[in-house]
Order: C-alpha cells, then sequence, then structure tokens
C-alpha cells in the first residue's frame, strides 16, 4: 500500500525550479531512495515533505491525507521524522538520556516513554552505549543517535538525508545495518544517499533526480543499469 504520494510537485526559487513536476509514491515498510548529483532538489524535496517549505505547486499526501501545506510540527505529529545530518544532541547527557528526551515528541498518541527509548536504543544498536555521554561519541555511533532520536519520535515515516556521508565503510556498513532493522521495525524510510554501495544494499525501489526533474525510478538494479542515469549521474567514465 501507498503511504506517501507526491504528485507534480514543484518549488521554485525566484528563478530557479529546484524541484520541477516530480511525481511519485512510496509503499509502506519499504526503503525508497532519492539519489541524484549535487544541487539536484533532494533536500528541498524533503523539506517540503517534512513541512519546512511550501511547494510553488503539487500535492503531497500522507494516508490519504492532504498534507501539501502543513507546518513542521503537525507534520511530525503524524508520523513523519526527520533525522538530520548535523546531529545536535545534549553533549552532556548520556545517550539514552538524549533517546528519552526526544521520546516526549513526535507521533500523537500514546506513549511509553522508557520503553520507546529502550527500542530505539535497540534499533540503531546503542544499547551498550547507552550510558556514555553524547558529546564522547564518534561520527558514526552520533549519526547511529540522530537515527535513535528520530524513531523515538515513533514515526510512520523516517526521512534521512545523506545519514552516511563522512562515515569509513565499517561505520556505512554499520548504518546501513541500522536502516534494515528501522524497516524491520515497520518504519517506512524515504533516503537520500550520495553512497551508491549503501543505496543498493538497503533499497527496495530508487528514485533518481536529476536538475530538478526525476530521470528514472525503479529497482536498483534496473536503475543502476540505465543509461540515462548512467550518463546524468553516475558520469560516463569506465567505471
Ligand atoms: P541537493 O540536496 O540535491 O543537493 P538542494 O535541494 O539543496 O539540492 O538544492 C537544489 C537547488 O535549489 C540548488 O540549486 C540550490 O542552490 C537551490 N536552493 C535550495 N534551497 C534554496 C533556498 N532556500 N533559496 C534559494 N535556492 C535554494
Ligand atoms: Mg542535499
Amino acid at each position: 500500500m501507498n503511504i506517501l504520494t507526491v504528485e507534480a510537485l514543484t518549488k521554485s526559487f525566484k528563478g530557479l525550479r529546484a524541484i520541477s513536476d516530480v511525481t511519485f509514491s512510496v509503499e509502506e515498510e519499504t526503503i525508497t531512495s532519492i539519489v541524484g548529483p549535487n544541487g539536484a532538489g533532494k533536500s528541498t524535496l524533503f523539506n517540503m515533505i517534512s513541512g519546512y517549505l511550501k511547494p510553488t505547486s503539487g500535492k503531497i499526501e500522507f494516508k490519504e491525507q492532504d498534507i501539501t501545506n502543513q507546518v513542521p510540527y503537525r507534520v511530525c505529529r503524524l508520523g513523519i521524522a526527520r533525522a538530520f545530518q548535523i546531529s545536535k544532541p545534549f553533549p552532556e547527557l548520556s545517550v539514552r538520556d538524549n533517546v528519552h528526551v526526544a521520546s516526549s515528541f513526535g507521533r500523537a498518541g500514546e506513549r511509553d516513554p522508557i520503553a520507546t527509548t529502550t527500542h530505539a536504543l535497540d534499533i540503531c544498536q546503542l544499547t551498550s552505549l547507552q550510558d556514555e555521554l553524547a558529546g564522547s561519541l564518534s561520527i558514526g555511533n552520533l549519526r547511529r543517535l540522530e537515527l535513535a532520536r528520530a524513531i523515538a519520535a515513533r514515526p510512520v515515516i523516517l526521512l534521512a538525508d545523506e545519514p552516511c556521508a563522512g562515515l569509513n565503510s565499517t561505520e556505512t556498513r554499520d548504518l546501513t545495518n541500522v536502516l534494515l532493522q528501522i524497516r524491520k521495525a515497520g518504519i517506512t524510510v524515504l533516503l537520500v544517499e550520495h553512497d551508491i554501495k549503501a543505496v543498493r544494499r538497503v533499497s527496495d525501489r530508487v528514485i533518481v533526480i536529476e536538475a530538478g526533474q526525476k530521470i528514472a525510478d525503479g529497482k536498483a538494479a534496473d536503475v543502476f543499469t540505465n543509461q540515462a542515469v548512467i550518463d546524468a549521474y553516475l558520469g560516463t567514465s569506465t567505471e
């Protein structure tokens, strides 16, 4: 079942069309990745879905509800959470307390902060680090903490913008494992990621955006062998 639908979405900044007539839908409990060169419009797309930017035209539907012009906190209460690349935890609080604080926000409805925190730490493989101070974490662990804080908001959909950026291959592997755990926990993931290996590993579906337009959409294996994608995004080099 489709849980999120983006229809003819367009965002113009003065003269620039950052996103132009983009349409796609996201199936429940899958990982959908959005890839494309720098400046393609990926973050702009995320900003519209999460309510930080108002679309110029088009429509966004979440669970058949029109959320096109919703403000961020309402989008969050409906169950769309966002993990940021630059994590800003409370450095003097433990990992567990940081996640616990996040569990007070997010999707509306009944909450059990202790159970939610324990579950989020478990999914993000942070249980053994729960008593460490957030300020002492390595970048790889910080990224997982950022995901844990987003999960603590009990989202239906998680938007993650380049969670693997700047991570080494071991940290990237750990993070992709966490993304797979998140999907297993029943959360739908919408991912923007540059690391193609990571994208291929986790994605049920890949959408390619170039210069604000969707140029491909399908299974990873098909999308990355598509000539238009190779030309536009991967380059025409021997690689
Ligand atoms: P990506 O995340 O794919 O790298 P962005 O969505 O950040 O791309 O940017 C898409 C285009 O929109 C870029 O040309 C960028 O300079 C422009 N842009 C993004 N945000 C703004 C803004 N707030 N005001 C003006 N231009 C913007
Ligand atoms: Mg971006």
